[in-house]
């Protein structure tokens, strides 16, 4: 029996879904949020990992988080203090002297690099100006093809800022937009640490090697966090990842949203082409006049809907959507600080970057294409607890790494291999930090098959869903959906595998709300 009616019901309490119903709430919707697991979240949760030992599940650094969400929706009041801000990059080196990249960004390295100071300033100014472009795009509902004046308009001025940038610059985009990262770090550096790093920065959270089609466009995805309109730097909140979450919790509660968690949604109804509400695992039926999900696309409309609900070139699209991730997690406890060689104690505080040179990310990103997993991974390393003293017992820490490329379904099965994987990974920062290893007291390793199962997020994948320029603004998730509304009436996505894709921003569950209220206008 259908319940209390709300006018939407939100499934999914990832920031996104979070930020969703704050917003809702706050036009005055009567809004519920359901959440599966026993804490809001998802994959940007704080979690116990051994006795006395917590980290930030899947992402453990915030730099895409839109700050006019952080102060329309008070994050301050609710508790939200950063524990760091404007941390630096450091490319570690086992030949050289490691090379940093502090939030400005100004690039430093323990050694003479004749104009490479001059031509990194020089790509990262070009490439800020063309992310300030993206960033634009990324913080409204794309536009439809079709003729209405609204549409027109959103597409006319698209264009104007790309026009806006000048000949020179405009036709650099255009020539580099679909490029691959190699061939244009190639072209404008010469080291190899460097061009590693940022090699890196562009693959983060795909299953593209830094030579294939499209890398520039990632880059520039995570290049947002540096247009003038977003925050800057790289950010971690005190208590982890997930404490921005609980201050979005709370202040969508104050809003008035309604969160029930441990609460999974197990199909969401519809009559007539309309959604009506949503059942829930424990059998309850729960009515409203609009659904948003902040599941991935496939969860949603495919298990969550169901594929009949929809027409066969939809349901087609939607299954063509790339969803196996290529990010594992390994986080470990230890009980005292490893010594990363060459790192002083300030970049010990950073982002730990092991991607010497782009063959390097290119050979570990091979290894995914026959099923394998790199033996010699490029990871992402932060030490938080240096940092967040909630995180670890007193004298003890917490390292916690981003490892690709970890296939989604390993050809050999990951039941015998999870275990050699991981050592493999504690090699390889052994390689860095030879003293690393006697320090490990436990360890948690998150394969895409993990991730997955702990967050419901399909196939583990950063992004709800590949992100590439063939799925991104008006093609994302799928052409003809891309504006949050989905074919059945009432019917949202909200999460990453929409407009602007993953990381954790918050644009994505601002668009969305967006969309929902300009349905509900006269
Ligand atoms: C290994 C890894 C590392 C990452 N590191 C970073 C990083 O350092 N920085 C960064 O910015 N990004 C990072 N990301 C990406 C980032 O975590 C995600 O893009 C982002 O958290 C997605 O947020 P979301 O709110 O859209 O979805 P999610 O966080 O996936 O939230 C969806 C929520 O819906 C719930 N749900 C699903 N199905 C149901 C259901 N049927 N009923 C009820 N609830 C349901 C889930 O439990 C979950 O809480 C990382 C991702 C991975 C996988």
């Amino acid at each position: 029996m259908k319940s209390v009616r709300y006018d939407a019901i939100v499934v999914g309490g990832g920031h996104n879904g979070l930020v969703c119903a704050n917003y809702l709430a706050r036009a005055r919707q009567r809004v519920l949020l359901l959440e599966a697991a026993d804490q809001v979240g998802g994959a940007a949760a704080t979690e116990s990992f051994a006795p006395g030992f917590r980290v930030s599940s899947c992402a453990h650094l915030v730099y895409l988080f839109d700050p006019s969400i952080s102060a329309e929706l008070k994050l301050a009041d609710h508790g939200l203090v950063w524990s760091a801000v404007d941390l630096p990059s450091v490319a570690l080196s086992q030949e050289r002297a490691v090379l940093s990249i502090s939030s400005d960004p100004t690039l430093s390295a323990g050694e003479w690099m004749s104009g490479e100071h001059k031509r990194f300033d020089a790509l990262m100014a070009r490439m800020t100006r063309f992310a300030s472009v993206l960033q634009n795009l990324y913080t409204r509902v794309p536009p439809r093809l079709r003729n209405r004046r609204g549409d027109i308009v959103a597409l006319v001025q698209a264009a104007w800022r790309i026009r806006r940038l000048g000949r020179d610059d405009m036709r650099e985009l255009l020539r580099i937009a679909g490029m691959n990262i190699a061939d244009l770090l190639d072209d404008e550096l010469n080291d190899d640490r460097l061009k590693g790093m940022l090699a890196f920065d562009a693959v983060l959270g795909t299953r593209l090697g830094p030579r294939a089609p499209n890398t520039v466009f990632t880059w520039l995805h995570r290049l947002v966090s540096r247009a003038p309109a977003a925050h800057g730097g790289i950010m971690h909140p005190l208590g982890g990842v997930g404490a921005l979450c609980d201050a979005l919790s709370r202040s969508a509660q104050a809003a008035g949203v309604e969160i029930r968690t441990g609460a999974r949604v197990e199909s969401i109804m519809c009559d007539a082409d309309r959604v009506t509400g949503v059942r829930v695992a424990d059998g309850e039926e729960i009515g409203a006049r609009q659904v948003i999900s902040n599941a991935d696309p496939q969860q949603t409309l495919l298990s969550l809907l169901g594929a009949r609900e929809l027409d066969t070139e939809f349901v087609r699209r939607v299954r063509d959507v790339p969803m196996a991730g290529t990010a594992a997690k390994l986080h470990l406890a230890i009980d005292d600080l490893p010594t990363f060689v060459g790192v002083d104690p300030e970049q010990a505080r950073g982002r730990l970057v092991i991607a010497p040179n782009i063959d390097y990310v290119e050979r570990a990103s091979n290894a995914i294409k026959y099923g394998e997993y790199a033996p010699q991974p490029v990871i992402e390393i932060t030490i938080p607890s240096l940092h967040d003293s909630t995180l670890a017992p007193p004298g003890k820490h917490v390292l916690s790494a981003i490892v690709q490329y970890a296939p989604y379904t390993l050809r050999a099965g990951w039941g015998a291999h999870r275990d050699e994987f991981a050592d493999c990974v504690i090699a390889v920062l052994a390689e860095y930090a030879p003293d690393l290893p006697d320090k490990i007291v436990e360890r948690q390793l998150l394969l895409p098959v993990d991730i997955e199962q702990r967050y419901g997020m399909t196939g583990g994948h950063w992004h709800h869903g590949e992100l590439g320029l063939e799925r991104f603004w008006m093609w994302r998730p799928t052409p003809g959906a891309a504006q949050y509304q989905m074919p059945v009436e009432g019917l949202f996505l909200c999460g990453a595998g929409c407009h602007p894709g993953g990381g954790v921003m918050g644009l994505a569950g601002r668009n969305a709300a967006r969309a929902v209220l300009a349905t509900a206008r006269p």
